[in-house]
């Protein structure tokens, strides 16, 4: 009889791939994670790590190589709505910070630790296909440098391979919660733009931009249009960018100070999600899920898919559950979390003027320290939009603001 000779593989190396790996290698599973990359490497992503990301980094032993590279923490989340800012901290008192690490910084950390875990880390390996057998993955198909096809074969490969996902293209889940690409937006690195520790976005009508510090005294700026803008704005990225930060007059002239220190990039990207699991195949991250950058919540997320999912898979190639519960309770689990913030995330990125209520509910929130931290934590990801827009809350900061609101 044929033996699997990995318990699982896992496509792409990256937020979602590395940590799947690494929590499965390090329960004893063995575990083959595959990447076309090489690392350390760059991909077009800005790269705010809310802290509920920073803590599963510290939950993994990781957060103190991280802060060891020397990536400033960044403790304020400024929203400048044009009338009025609201600024507050993110964190809870465990996790207080974010951090903006690099690409570069991050994936390769994250690379690392999967291998140390156990992991056997296969980096210039393409995969071209998914083997199936009587409708269920067996394994993958895939080249590395040579060019020669190799066929590795698992019990479960998961697919971590990003937004354009291979795996989600062979195995063609359902996909649902289904909204078009609303916005496009670019990112460059700025030096002589101190950002004192501070996350700073500008949300002006049909624009939205944002700035916070990241590894070698440079500040991440990106901004962008609604995706109807997309095609005409393309012919000159450089003068929309920086017409766009004119709205900002203030911030246009530290700007104006600063110097841009690479190409732009830019994307993207439609909102969806996909069933996570099916007949020997299992997605997490972008794979499974994705949705506008304007809120930053990829990373994290793709951390949280990392345990859930992995959590899962334990259960199941241990014997504990059927593969069906187990790997249904991850889709659950995900979904219950991540809508709202699926919810916030796509009416934001309209760029549309806040609804009135919400105007309102924001010129209340203005100079009540505790309800800007609670609005800068609902855009961390810490705490839920369910919750902060949910009727008592809203009643209660309404309550405290009554003669003294501001407008927006
Ligand atoms: C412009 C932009 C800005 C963003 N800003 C932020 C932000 O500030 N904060 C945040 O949290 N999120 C941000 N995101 C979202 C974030 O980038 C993603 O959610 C996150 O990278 C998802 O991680 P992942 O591991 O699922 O996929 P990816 O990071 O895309 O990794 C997928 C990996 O799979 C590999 N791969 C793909 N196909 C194959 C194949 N056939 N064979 C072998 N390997 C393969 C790729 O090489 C890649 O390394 C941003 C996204 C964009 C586009």
């Amino acid at each position: 009889m044929a033996t699997d000779q990995f318990d699982v593989i896992v496509v792409g190396a990256r937020c979602a791939g590395a940590p799947t790996a690494m929590l499965l290698a390090g329960k004893g599973y063995r575990v083959l994670v595959v990447d076309r990359a090489t690392f350390p490497s760059d991909t077009i992503s800005t790269h705010l790590v809310h802290p509920p990301g920073v803590a599963a980094l510290r939950r993994w032993g990781l957060l103190d190589r991280l802060v060891a590279t020397g990536c400033p923490p960044i403790g304020t989340y400024s929203f400048d709505f044009g009338t009025l800012t609201i600024a507050g901290a993110p964190g809870t008192d465990d996790t207080p910070v974010a951090y903006g690490p690099r690409r570069t910084v991050l994936d390769k950390l994250l690379v690392d630790a999967a291998a140390e875990a156990g992991a056997q880390v296969r980096e210039r390996f393409t995969v071209e296909d998914v083997v199936v057998d009587d409708g269920r993955v067996i394994g993958i198909r895939g080249h590395g440098t040579g060019g020669r096809t190799i066929t590795e074969r698992a019990r479960v490969v998961v697919g971590a391979d990003g937004r354009h996902s291979l795996v989600a293209k062979a195995v063609a889940p359902e996909r649902y919660h289904e909204k078009p690409p609303l916005l496009a937006a670019y990112y460059s690195y700025w030096s002589g733009l101190p950002m004192d520790g501070r996350f700073e976005i500008y949300v002006r009508p049909d624009r939205g931009f944002a700035a916070w510090p990241t590894h070698d005294d440079l500040t991440v700026l990106i901004g962008g249009w609604p995706f109807a803008e997309f095609e005409t704005n393309r012919t000159d990225i450089e003068g929309n960018y920086l017409e766009m930060l004119e709205l900002a007059p203030p911030f246009a002239e530290r700007v104006q100070a600063a110097t841009r220190e690479a190409r732009f990039a830019g994307a993207a990207v439609p909102n969806f999600f996909r069933k996570p699991f099916g007949p020997g195949w299992a997605l997490v991250g972008d794979a499974g899920y994705i949705k506008d950058f304007i809120t930053s919540q990829g990373i994290h997320d793709a951390f949280r898919d990392a345990e859930l999912c992995a959590t899962a898979l334990d259960e199941t190639l241990s014997g504990a559950r059927t593969f069906d519960a187990a790997m249904n309770d991850y889709q659950v689990r995900r979904d219950d979390h991540v809508l709202p913030m699926y919810e916030f995330t796509t009416q934001l990125a309209t760029l549309e003027p806040p609804p009135p209520e919400l105007q309102q509910l924001l010129g209340a929130v203005h100079g009540n320290q505790d309800a800007m931290n609670d609005f800068a934590r609902v855009n961390a990801g810490v705490l839920s939009p369910a919750v902060f827009f949910g009727e008592d809350n809203v009643r209660h900061i309404m309550s405290q603001a009554v003669g003294s609101a501001d407008t927006l």
